[in-house]
């Protein structure tokens, strides 16, 4: 065979199985659009686990008419110019891939309008191909509809883990994206029923209410370490509550949700001796640090990142756990006889 560029549209196909794995992924990218797009409110609509339609509507800043079309091509982005402002990334997108990978794999419209023109723009596109765009009067902000997602990739569709786990997953990243960004009002529905509805006060905790049964949202503890180097709020279980599994423990870095085992583990040390073996605790997690101490460049989904000096933050995540649940824990302390 000879070596040959494959056209752009089987390079957007391939590409974007990269960006978008799965259902949660786009959830993940168009919730990250809206707010970057400084938006105060946020309606998400899923239905069967995002395979027949995930919608995204926010309240933010719009794209203008004439950049519809650009914002769906690859490599298409508002947020950086040059290689260098990636060290000091303040916005979640920076790739420009996501909008074109979605859109190359599903059935999609935008509706989008800027508070500077008088008329928004709909745009229709199915497997990457723009069938219509035309005006369209709208509120400023926007909203996009991704329906039948991979309809022309069966192969991924195969591949797809089930509803419910989608569903569950889904439910999840909303739920974590909605207790750290507490002044976005976030509506979330799915199959029908209404799954979150908070009010954009900035108070965590009553979206902790949301996400928890009474008792959990009103024992968990606050946590609030601010080093030079590295601030760490959120929430963290006493003792007399713990999971069996890890699932609840994660961290929003710079504003960006991640997982990240060593981050995982400084946790569950810090817990070791208080919970009994196979017990982990409830750990929501918000780390602040310079962006120039993180590489988030690291794979398309944004999911991992990499630290400059990762033994650093896991002993300073650490001491700051451990600090805090002794502190709170009513387990008697052995006083020094001297
Ligand atoms: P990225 O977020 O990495 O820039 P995307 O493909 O997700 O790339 O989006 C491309 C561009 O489209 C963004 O840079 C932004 O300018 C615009 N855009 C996407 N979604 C929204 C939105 N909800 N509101 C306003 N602008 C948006
Ligand atoms: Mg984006």
């Amino acid at each position: 065979m000879k070596i040959k560029i494959l056209s752009q549209n089987v390079a957007a196909k391939i590409a974007a199985g990269e960006v978008v794995e799965r259902p949660l992924s786009a959830v993940k990218e168009l919730m990250e659009n809206a707010i970057d797009a400084g938006a105060t409110e946020i309606k998400i609509h899923v239905e069967s686990g995002g395979q027949r339609l995930i919608q995204v509507e926010d309240n933010g800043m719009g794209i203008a008419s004439d950049e519809a079309a650009v914002a769906l091509q690859r490599y298409a982005t508002s947020k950086i110019t040059q290689v260098e402002d990636l060290e000091h990334i303040q916005t979640l997108g920076f790739r420009g891939e996501a909008l074109a990978s979605i859109a190359a794999v599903s059935r999609f419209t935008l509706d989008s309008q800027t508070n500077q023109e008088n008329m928004g723009v709909h745009l229709s596109v199915e497997g990457g191909d723009i069938l219509a765009q035309e005006p369209a009067g709208l509120k400023t902000g926007t909203r996009i509809k991704v329906e039948d997602l991979f309809f022309n990739v069966p192969a991924r569709r195969k591949f797809l883990k089930s509803e419910n786990t989608e569903r569950k997953a889904i439910s999840d990243l909303v739920s974590r994206y909605a207790l750290y960004y507490a002044h976005i009002r976030f509506q979330f529905n799915m199959e029908s029923r209404q799954i979150l509805n908070t009010n954009g006060s900035g108070d965590r905790r009553e979206v902790l209410s949301q996400l928890y049964d009474v008792t959990t949202a009103r024992d968990l503890l606050d946590l609030r370490v601010v080093d030079e180097y590295l601030g760490v709020e959120g929430f963290l279980s006493p003792v007399g509550i713990s999971r069996s599994n890890r699932k609840e423990i994660f961290f929003f870095i710079n504003g960006r949700l991640v997982s990240d085992s060593s981050l995982t583990a400084a946790v569950t040390q810090a817990y070791q001796n208080m919970l009994m073996v196979g017990r982990y605790p409830i750990a929501a997690l918000f780390l602040k640090i310079d962006p120039q101490e993180v590489d988030v460049n690291v794979h398309p989904t944004k999911a991992e990142i990499r630290f400059r000096e990762p033994g650093r933050i896991f002993g300073l995540l650490n001491s700051a756990v451990r600090k805090n649940i002794s502190a709170f824990s009513n387990v008697p302390q052995i006083s020094p006889t001297f």
